[in-house]
């Protein structure tokens, strides 16, 4: 999601002269976009903060002036608090507000002029703070999408009402919200018109979507609107990304067997494999209720592979409740996981709760669980060998001459292939298997292409 706002802010900039660049070492404008998930996400903000003070001073020295800017979810939940410890920072604003960048940035820049010649020591910011969540949605301003690539990130729907008690989301990206199903096919068929064929559908909790319908009163949840996506032309893979367990409905689990564009790769976090820390944090299902949602999406869906994400260390945790999480890790066999120790957030329950877990036991808690989630990984690689997937080739690959794209089940593959191959969906044979990506060669004819789109996007 992070991604995606970045972008989006470099969509609102545009207009205003403001093109990104690679390294952040010389220039008019920085705007950190920060994560609020775990603290060390959080903690970085202040170390590269000093980095651009630096920039900042010395361009000052030169005669020019410096825009800092601090976006997203460290900026919604400690505004304050970032011009106190870093008064330089010009602009603090939430992920809900960033349509509003180019007024931020024209008061900054009055204030700017203003305090420059007799301030320069000090050297503050224009300390202009926009952390509101607007009545009216920021998608309703914000300009067309760029399409960029050949696959594109589409937020369908913001914030969270689950309240899992380990989680700042709810109060970082607040109550939940879904875009009408009208402005999300428009945007799905401006994307496809510029050459889109990959449509990754966002939410923090995407599955819980559900938007006003195009006709009638009936609202739309995500499995009717990937079938609606599905039907434009030129969008042929579909992912979405990321859903709760209790929020995988019927609709959604069967479209994972009717609708040939969702691919077969599901992003599913579990978070624990024991029901009294599921239960301790909110998760409002239980790790038999996992099982079973598995087996459902398995019978829509044989192909079917689940990653996942993993607490270890949520307070009170016990060995038997680790245990727990490890068989269920071994059951289920996600071939990919992310994994975290618990990182306590301010202003959640989970940051009050007793019983906390010693650092030390996290971290031989993590470690093993994340040799057996990497085990999981490397070993459904390995199962890959020989097979032919569809792979759209969307960038260059490591070495000269070769291209590469995600498989089906997000696995990077490289593969030689001249550029008139770059931007189709082709068929590729894997003939290698590493820890985190696959090598291949191209299996027969492209699996699909629409040459007139590859053949503007390669002299473009
Ligand atoms: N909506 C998704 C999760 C979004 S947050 C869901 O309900 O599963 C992304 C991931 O960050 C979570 O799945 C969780 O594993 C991790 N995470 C969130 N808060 C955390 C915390 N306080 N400590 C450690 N990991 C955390
Ligand atoms: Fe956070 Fe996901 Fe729980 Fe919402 S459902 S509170 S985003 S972990």
């Amino acid at each position: 999601m992070n991604i995606y706002d970045s972008d989006r802010m470099k969509d609102v900039l545009a207009p205003l002269g403001y093109g990104a660049v690679d390294e952040a070492d010389d220039v008019d404008m920085v705007i950190v976009n920060t994560c609020h998930i775990r603290e060390k996400a959080a903690e970085k903000l202040f170390s590269e903060l000093g980095r651009y003070r630096q920039m900042k001073e010395a361009r000052r020295e030169n005669g020019q002036s410096t825009i800092i800017a601090v976006a997203g979810c460290v900026a919604q939940a400690t505004g304050a608090e970032i011009i106190n410890r870093a008064p330089f920072v010009d602009i603090v604003l939430g992920p809900q507000t960033y349509h509003r960048l180019p007024e931020m940035i024209a008061r900054a820049t009055r204030a700017g002029e203003r305090n420059s010649p007799e301030c320069s020591r000090e050297n503050p910011g224009a300390g202009i703070m926009d952390i509101e969540f607007p009545e009216e949605p920021k998608f309703d301003h914000l300009p067309n999408i760029t399409a960029k690539g050949f696959s594109a990130f589409q937020s369908v729907q913001e914030g969270c009402d689950k309240f899992c008690t380990f989680c700042v989301v709810p109060y970082t990206r607040g109550s939940e919200f879904s875009r009408s199903v009208r402005d999300v096919l428009a945007e799905a068929e401006n994307l496809a018109a510029h050459g889109v064929r990959e449509i990754t559908l966002l939410g923090q909790n995407v599955n819980a979507y559900h938007g006003a319908p195009v006709t009638g009163d009936q609202e739309v949840g995500l499995g009717r609107l990937i079938r609606q996506v599905a039907e434009i032309d030129g969008i042929e893979r579909i992912r979405y990304t990321t859903s709760h367990p209790v929020d995988m409905d019927e609709e959604l689990i069967s479209a994972h067997g009717d609708v040939a564009q969702l691919m077969p790769f599901l992003h599913l976090p579990v978070q624990s494999g024991s029901d009294r820390i599921l239960s301790a944090m909110n998760r409002n299902h239980s790790t038999d209720d996992f099982r079973r949602l598995h087996d459902r999406l398995m019978t829509a869906q044989p192909k079917l592979k689940l990653s996942s994400d993993f607490i270890v260390g949520f307070p009170s945790e016990s060995d038997a409740d680790f245990e727990a999480t490890m068989d269920l890790a071994r059951e289920i066999g996600f071939i990919q996981a992310y994994s975290f120790k618990y990182s306590p957030r301010p202003g959640t329950p989970g940051a009050t709760m007793s019983n906390c877990v010693p650092d030390e036991i996290m971290s031989e808690r993590l470690s093993r669980l994340q040799d057996l989630l990497t085990s999981n990984q490397a070993g459904f690689n390995q199962s890959c060998l020989g097979e032919s997937f569809t792979v759209l080739l969307d960038r260059k690959g490591r070495k000269e001459g070769q291209l590469a794209g995600r498989s089906p089940f997000m696995q990077p593959v490289h593969l030689q292939a001249s550029a008139e191959y770059f931007g189709r969906i082709v068929q590729v044979r894997i003939t290698d298997a590493f820890a985190n990506s696959l090598t291949g060669s191209l299996d027969g004819e492209p699996a699909s292409h629409d040459s007139q789109v590859s053949e503007q996007r390669i002299s473009a």
